[in-house]
């Protein structure tokens, strides 16, 4: 018997669960499930983003339905569009072997008479935005009059979003015995109250710590002065070349601004707001998704409801007024089981909202430093050698090689790789050569004490290495600490200042330890290829001036697509590259 087989999930359920290649359920899954299908109850179910909310409540409601009736009997509200869309699209997956089961999608931005005649077709389960629904009932297109279950997801977006009396109305229309079942991420005095108004005696489960963030994710904060908030976007950016971001800026204005310059920089970003028409945010939307878009610029509100499961970074441009906020916000990453970073560019006077939000999150806050313009160049150049050393060669060079080994007669191996890596690196030492550190001076050691073990700013003795494995051999910072905490045999927080890049990565140790962990690494193989650990030129450590020694076979575990983080990184002439993806190196 499967996990999911033992929550008492029916045939054509789980058949549909194997197709989606769900193995284990989650947490909430396990939990709400049961409950669900158990008997008539209404329930407040408390769950990160990405844990799985959709199916832990969609599995019981279609199995809950009876299918012969065409009646509506299902109802679910969600905050957005696009969440509505995708909990539709979600819905139809698991009925798949439940072809007379229908849901249909209701919302804004859309023909109303289009999604009139669906569910004139006969929807059992309506997932509806607030808005429209209550806009559908006023005219009558829709009755929910008798419904036997009624989901909140994301119950306090919604109210977030100022959805509390569509909402009241809407429940006003339908019948009072009926089952409503609330999920959300946290649980403010908003969503309590709803509960207390609209529920009886609901039953609960909490996943994780309720109002806490997920602690897949890292959170570390960046003190720099007023004016350098842009270019230490960029730095963070270009520290990170395979990034796949949401960028929160607080108003509508910035977030263009910031999205614009971005572009104009060269970098692959997008901007998302409301002053945008929904076509155009379905543009930039897709984009994104596809990952041709890897800065999103966003504010709040349009951010709600962005569900892309790997979204690498979270980039806190300025920090939102609300507390509350800001786990919306990191919540965008870090989802379905991945780890992730929320970063925060802050100025010194608002320091003392790290410490607010980290009690409100009961997680701490790394300090970290803007890289200096060495350290990029450093990032850089070893993803160039990997990118090199990954890329498919295109046939269609074959035609033009004579010619160029011609050029390049005389050259050998050694001067040929320096002359190529030296192009990418003139042009970024040329960009980084006379780069102020943006760092807000002498700033994060005030709040040093007791935070050392994160690594915060423990420059001297201090060292800092690279590595040569990295998320295309299934790594993040939380496994690659694990692994050298295994491997070299050392204690929890000897390991600090992870950074994980895609093929290769950056990690620090106190310097008394060094030894040990070159010595571990000096003729060590995982999987049949040798680990190779460097001191690295970054700060911290001292100096190693040869580059990576890959020496072994590259493993590939095949994290999926390699995100080209285009062109954008290295193009500081102001001018403005083409998006197409185009090899560096012919
Ligand atoms: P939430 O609503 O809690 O934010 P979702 O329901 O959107 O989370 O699920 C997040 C992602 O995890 C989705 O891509 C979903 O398909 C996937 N997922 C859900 N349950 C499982 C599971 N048991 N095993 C693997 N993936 C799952
Ligand atoms: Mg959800």
């Amino acid at each position: 018997m499967t996990k999911f087989e033992a929550l008492g999930l029916q045939e054509s359920l789980l058949n549909a669960v194997s197709d989606m290649g769900f193995e284990t359920p989650s947490e909430v899954q396990e939990k709400a499930i049961p409950i669900l299908l158990e008997g008539e109850t209404d329930l407040v179910a408390l769950a990160q983003t990405g844990t799985g909310k959709t199916a832990a409540f969609g599995f019981p409601l279609i199995q809950k339905i009876h299918k012969e009736s065409r009646t509506t009997q299902g109802l679910i509200l969600s905050p957005t569009r696009e969440l509505c869309l995708q909990i539709t699209n979600e819905m139809q997956l698991y009925s798949k072997y439940e072809k007379s089961i229908h849901t249909v999608a209701i919302y804004g931005g859309a023909s109303i008479t289009d999604q009139a005649r669906q569910i004139k077709r006969g929807a059992q389960i309506i997932v509806a935005t607030p808005g429209r629904m209550k806009d559908m009932i006023g005219r009558g297109l829709v009755d929910i009059s008798k419904i036997d279950y009624c989901v909140l997801d994301e119950a306090d977006e919604m109210l977030n979003m100022g959805f509390y009396e569509d909402i009241k109305d809407i429940l006003s229309n339908t019948p009072k015995e009926k089952s409503t079942w609330l999920f959300s991420a946290t649980m403010p005095k908003e969503v309590a109250q709803i509960a207390k108004k609209f529920m009886h005696y609901p039953q609960e489960i909490t996943v994780g710590t309720k109002n806490s963030g997920v602690d897949t994710v890292q959170h570390e904060y960046y003190v720099v002065g007023g004016r350098d908030r842009y270019p230490a976007l960029k730095r963070l950016a270009d520290a990170n070349p395979d990034i796949f971001s949401v960028v929160f800026c607080r108003t509508k204005r910035d977030t263009q601004k910031v999205a614009e310059k971005l572009i104009e920089d060269g970098y692959n970003a997008g901007a998302l707001h409301g002053d945008l028409s929904q076509n155009q945010r379905d543009l930039v939307m897709n984009a994104f998704r596809k990952k041709q878009i890897q800065m999103l610029v966003a504010t709040d509100v349009a951010a709600r409801g962005i569900d892309v499961d790997d979204v690498t970074h979270v980039i806190n441009y300025q920090l939102p007024d609300e507390i509350e906020t800001y786990t919306h916000r990191s919540g965008r990453t870090g989802r379905a089981g991945k780890s992730g970073v929320s970063m925060v560019i802050i100025t010194r006077s608002e320091m003392r909202k790290i410490n607010a939000i980290e009690k409100k999150i009961k997680q701490q806050f790394i300090s970290k430093k803007i890289p200096t313009g060495m350290e990029i160049c450093e990032i850089q150049l070893y993803h160039l050698a990997s990118k090199i050393k990954n890329t498919e060669i295109n046939k269609d060079v074959e035609n033009y090689l004579p010619a160029i080994y011609d050029v390049l007669q005389g050259i050998d191996r050694e001067e040929l790789i320096k002359k190529m890596v030296s192009v990418e690196f003139t042009r970024f030492s040329n960009y980084y050569n006379k780069a102020k550190d943006l760092n807000s001076s002498e700033f994060g050691e005030k709040r040093k004490k007791g935070k050392d073990q994160n690594g915060a700013f423990s420059t001297n003795g201090s060292i800092r290495y690279f590595i040569n494995i990295g998320e295309r051999d299934g790594y993040d910072w939380m496994s690659l600490k694990d692994f050298l905490r295994g491997t070299v045999g050392l204690d929890k927080e000897d390991v600090y200042k992870v950074d994980v890049k895609e093929s290769f990565s950056f990690f620090n140790t106190d310097s008394d330890v060094s030894e040990k962990v070159l010595s571990t690494f000096t003729d060590l193989k995982v999987d049949g290829r040798f680990v190779n650990v460097e001191v690295s030129n970054n700060p911290g450590g001292g100096r190693g001036n040869r580059g990576s020694k890959d020496k072994g076979r590259r493993k590939d575990r095949g994290r999926g697509k390699k995100r080209d983080r285009a062109q954008g990184q290295a193009t500081y002439s102001g001018k403005r590259r083409s998006k197409k993806r185009k090899s560096d190196f012919f």
